[in-house]
């Protein structure tokens, strides 16, 4: 069984997810940390529970997803796994971090690139990979069936839908995702997204003003 922790960071307040098991193996989902204090608050959490990271994912690369990574692979020694489509993404976050003057060193080791029908092992418990485009070029969800719950990114919020104004975003692709991918999920997934309280698929699906399931 799979247990969701989660953290609000950096000044775009964005939520950091920890996923892990019983046997203390974990999972670290859009690492935002951006203080020091950020990144301390993480590395105690992990250490403090015994957990041994094993992945580092990204749902997309928006600037205030990424700011972790290097300090997480660099510490746990892990590689960063993203959609191919998010490559760009990544690579125009020091310049976006220029731009919304929050500066930070990118992630620079090896990718892997995950797709539509992957499945992120985590010992005996597994999170299928959604491709969910339309926030971001290459966004995916992360799908834990057993556990009934959805890492969603920026894709699907409680009672709002990821922006699609920034370069790649694409309004009429995000509601096909959403309806397509997450909206034919059982209702009673829980819903942890990038920003704000978690959600379940049926809420959304019943009561958000964007993406109406009729
Ligand atoms: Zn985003």
């Amino acid at each position: 069984m799979l247990t969701v922790q989660a953290f609000t960071f950096n000044p775009v307040q964005e939520n950091t997810y920890v996923v892990y098991n019983e046997k203390r193996q974990c999972c670290i989902i859009d690492p935002g940390c951006y203080f020091a204090s950020e990144e301390q608050e993480l590395k105690d959490f992990i250490e403090k529970n015994g957990l041994q990271p094993i992945y580092l994912l990204n749902t997309h690369c928006h600037l205030d997803h990424i700011f972790g990574n290097r300090f997480v692979a660099k510490t746990f020694g892990l590689l960063l796994y993203l959609n191919k489509l998010e490559k760009p993404v990544l690579d125009y976050g020091p310049a976006a971090g220029q731009l919304w003057q929050l500066p930070f060193d990118n992630y620079d080791g090896e990718l892997q690139f995950l797709d539509e029908g992957d499945v992120v092992k985590i010992g005996e418990d597994k999170l299928q990979v959604l491709f969910t485009p339309g926030h971001s070029p290459g966004s995916i969800s992360f799908y834990c069936k057993e556990d009934k719950f959805l890492i969603s990114g920026d894709v699907l919020f409680q009672g709002s839908v990821g922006r699609t104004d920034l370069p790649g975003g694409d309004f009429a692709i995000l509601e096909e995702s959403i309806k397509t991918k997450l909206y034919t999920l059982p209702a009673d997934t829980i819903v942890y997204s990038g920003h704000g309280d978690s959600t379940t698929i049926g809420d959304e699906m019943k009561t958000n003003p964007f993406v109406k399931m009729i």
